[in-house]
C-alpha cells in the first residue's frame, strides 16, 4: 500500500514542480501592496509642494498620479490571473488524486458514508478548498499588509495620527463582525426558507397527479404561501442588513476624517501636519477601512477551506483494501472446493444495535440455500458481509479458508454474482450494462449471457443493436431483472446472491425468471433471500434469520 496523499502534499508538489511562478506571484503581491500606498503619498506632494507650494510641472506630477492607479490595476489583474491559475492546477490534482483513491478504498466506506455525503466532498469542499486561493490566504496578506502599510505611512505623517488610526482597527472590524455574523444568519435562514420554497415547487410537480386526483391543490397552494411568506420575511432581513451596512461604514470613515480634520485644524494645528498630510491621511483612512471589512470575509473562506482541506484529507486517509497477502479468483480457486465457512459471526452497524448475534454455518459448493425472516431481520445485511462489503464485528466468514472481505475488489466480480433486486443503470450501451466496462468480458459472452437469459432476440432488434445507449425505458421490470441476472452471469462465478430477485414481478414473469434461475443454478452455489415459496422449492436447505441467529427450517 502505497503513503496517502494529502491536500499538502499536493499543493507543495504543484509548488515545487513551477518556483518560478511562486516568486512571480510573490512579487506581484508586493508590487500591489507597495504600489496602493503611493497615490496619498504623491497627492501630499501635489497639494503642499505644486498647489501651494512653488514647484512646477503639475501636469507631469498628475500623469504619475494617474499611472500609479493603472499599475495597481495590473498588478491586481495579474495576480488575480496567476491565483487562478495555480487554484485550478491545485485543484485538478486534488480532484485526480481523489478519483485514484476512489479506486482503491474499501467498499465498506460507501456502505457507512451516504452517497450525498461522498459527493459534497468531491464537490463543495473542494470548492472550498478552491477560494483558499481565489480569495482566502493570499487575499487576507494582502489586506493585512495594506493594513500595516497604511498605518506606517499615517505614522510617518505624525505620531498621533498614527495612534489614531490604530484605534479605529478595533472600532471597524468589531463594527463589521457584528454586521457579518448578523448578516451570514440571515442569510443562511434564508437559504432554508430559499431550499423548501424550491422542494416544495419539486414535490408539488412530481406528485401533480396524485394532487388533482385527490383534489389536494388548495393545501397544497396553502402551503407554498407559506413558504413564500416566510421566504420573504428571511429576504426582508437580509436585506435590511445589506443596506445598513455601507451607510453605517461611510459614517464611520466621515466621522474619522471629521476628527483629522478638526485636529489639524484646532488649536493652531495641533497635530502640527501640513494641508497636503491631511488630504493624504483622510485618503489613508478611506482606504484603511475597505481591507478591514475583507478580512472578515477572508476569514470565513479560510476556515471554510480549511474543513474543505480536512474531509478531503480525511477521504484520501481512508482505509484501502488490504493489498497484501490478496489473492486472485484463480488461486484462490486452488485453495479449496468454493466452501463458505460463517464462524461466529456478529455484526452491528457502528454504534447500533447487535443485528446478527453469533452465527456459525458451512455452504457447501453447489448447495442451494434460502434465507428467510421477517423484514429488518438482517437478511440483507447477511448477504453484504457474504461479500465482503461489510465486516463482522466479530467473528468470520471464510471463501477457501480466506476472510471474504479481504478478496479483491476487481476479482470478486468472478467468484459471487449479485442480482440485485433493482437494477441500476450505468449511462452506457445494453452491452456495456453487462460487461460494466470489464474489458475482459467480450463481445460473444454477453450475447451467450443474453441469449442465455432470453434477452438476446429483443437487444438486438434495438435501434443499434447491443451498442445501443440503454435507458430505463427501453426495458420492462421483468426484462430488467433478466438483465440484472446476466450482469451477475456473465463471468460465470460459482456462488450466486439473489435478494429478493422476483419480488416486483407478475406470476407469469416471475416463472420466467425463477426458470432462467434454475438452469444458472447447475452446479453453482446459489444463496438467495425470499419472501415467496416460489424461489424457495429449488433450495436444498431453507433458513431463518430470526432475533440474530439461523434457526434451520428444512
Ligand atoms: P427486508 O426484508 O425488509 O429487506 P432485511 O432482513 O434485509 O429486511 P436489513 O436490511 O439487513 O434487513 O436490515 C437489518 C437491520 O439493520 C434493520 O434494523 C436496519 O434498520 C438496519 N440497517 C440496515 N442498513 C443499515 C445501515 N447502513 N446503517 C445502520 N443500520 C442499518
Ligand atoms: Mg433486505
Amino acid at each position: 500500500m502505497g503513503k496517502n496523499k494529502t491536500t499538502k502534499g499536493i499543493i507543495l508538489g504543484v509548488i515545487k514542480k513551477k518556483p518560478v511562478y511562486l516568486v512571480a506571484l510573490i512579487l506581484m503581491v508586493i508590487s500591489v501592496v507597495v504600489f496602493s500606498l503611493l497615490p496619498p503619498q504623491i497627492l501630499k506632494i501635489i497639494i503642499d509642494d505644486y498647489l501651494l507650494g512653488t514647484s512646477t510641472g503639475l501636469a507631469k506630477i498628475g500623469v504619475i498620479y494617474l499611472i500609479t492607479f493603472l499599475l495597481i490595476g495590473v498588478f491586481d489583474f495579474i495576480k488575480g490571473f496567476m491565483l487562478t491559475i495555480a487554484g485550478q492546477k491545485i485543484i485538478k490534482e486534488i480532484r485526480f488524486a481523489m478519483k485514484e483513491k476512489m479506486g482503491k478504498i474499501k467498499a465498506t466506506y460507501f456502505t457507512h458514508n451516504g452517497t450525498g455525503q461522498v459527493s459534497s466532498i468531491f464537490i463543495n469542499d473542494v470548492d472550498n478548498i478552491n477560494t483558499l486561493f481565489t480569495d482566502g490566504v493570499i487575499s487576507m496578506a494582502i489586506d493585512l499588509f495594506k493594513i500595516i502599510g497604511i498605518i506606517i505611512s499615517i505614522w510617518f505623517f505624525n505620531y498621533k495620527l498614527g495612534i489614531f488610526a490604530l484605534c479605529l482597527i478595533p472600532i471597524v472590524a468589531l463594527i463589521t463582525s457584528i454586521f457579518r455574523k448578523k448578516m451570514f444568519h440571515s442569510q443562511t435562514r434564508n437559504l432554508l426558507e430559499v431550499g423548501k420554497v424550491n422542494n416544495h415547487i419539486g414535490e408539488t410537480i412530481r406528485n401533480m397527479i396524485m394532487i388533482k386526483t385527490f383534489n389536494k391543490e388548495a393545501y397544497m397552494e396553502g402551503r407554498y404561501k407559506e413558504y413564500l411568506e416566510d421566504n420573504y420575511k428571511t429576504m426582508d432581513r437580509v436585506n435590511f442588513y445589506d443596506s445598513c451596512f455601507s451607510p453605517v461604514i461611510q459614517m464611520m470613515t466621515a466621522i474619522s476624517i471629521a476628527t483629522v480634520f478638526y485636529f489639524a485644524s484646532e488649536g493652531d494645528n495641533y497635530l502640527g501636519i501640513s494641508i497636503g498630510m491631511v488630504a493624504a491621511a483622510t485618503n489613508l483612512i478611506t482606504n484603511l477601512f475597505a481591507p478591514i471589512d475583507s478580512l472578515g470575509m477572508e476569514l470565513s473562506s479560510i476556515q471554510k477551506g480549511l474543513s474543505g482541506v480536512e474531509s478531503v484529507d480525511d477521504f484520501l486517509a481512508a482505509e484501502e483494501d488490504v493489498f497484501k497477502d490478496q489473492l486472485a479468483t484463480e488461486e484462490l480457486n486452488h485453495l479449496g472446493k468454493g466452501e463458505m465457512v460463517f464462524k461466529d459471526v456478529h455484526f452491528s452497524y457502528d454504534d447500533g444495535p447487535e443485528i446478527l448475534k453469533g452465527l456459525n454455518l458451512v455452504i457447501n459448493p453447489g448447495e442451494k440455500i434460502s434465507f428467510v425472516g421477517r423484514t429488518g431481520a438482517g437478511k440483507s445485511t447477511l448477504f453484504k458481509l457474504m461479500v465482503g462489503l461489510l465486516v463482522p464485528t466479530k467473528g468470520e466468514i471464510t471463501y477457501n479458508g480466506i476472510p471474504v472481505w479481504r478478496i479483491l475488489n476487481s476479482e470478486k466480480r468472478r467468484l459471487f454474482g449479485y442480482v440485485e433486486q433493482n437494477f441500476s443503470f450505468v449511462k452506457a450501451s445494453v452491452l456495456e450494462q453487462i460487461t460494466l466496462f470489464d474489458e475482459d468480458i467480450s463481445y460473444s459472452q454477453v450475447e451467450s449471457v443474453l441469449d442465455f437469459v432470453g434477452l438476446l432476440e429483443y437487444c438486438k432488434g434495438l435501434d443499434n443493436g447491443l451498442l445501443t445507449e440503454a435507458d430505463e425505458k427501453l426495458f420492462s421490470e421483468g426484462q430488467k431483472q433478466l438483465l440484472a441476472i446476466a450482469r451477475a452471469l456473465v463471468t460465470n462465478p460459482p456462488i450466486l446472491f439473489l435478494d429478493e430477485v422476483t419480488a416486483n414481478l407478475d406470476a407469469v414473469t416471475e416463472d420466467k425468471v425463477v426458470k432462467v434461475l434454475k438452469e444458472a443454478g447447475e452446479g453453482k452455489t446459489i444463496l438467495s433471500i425470499a419472501h415467496r415459496t416460489s424461489t424457495i422449492y429449488s433450495s436444498d436447505k431453507v433458513i431463518e434469520v430470526k432475533d440474530g441467529m439461523f434457526y434451520n427450517i428444512i
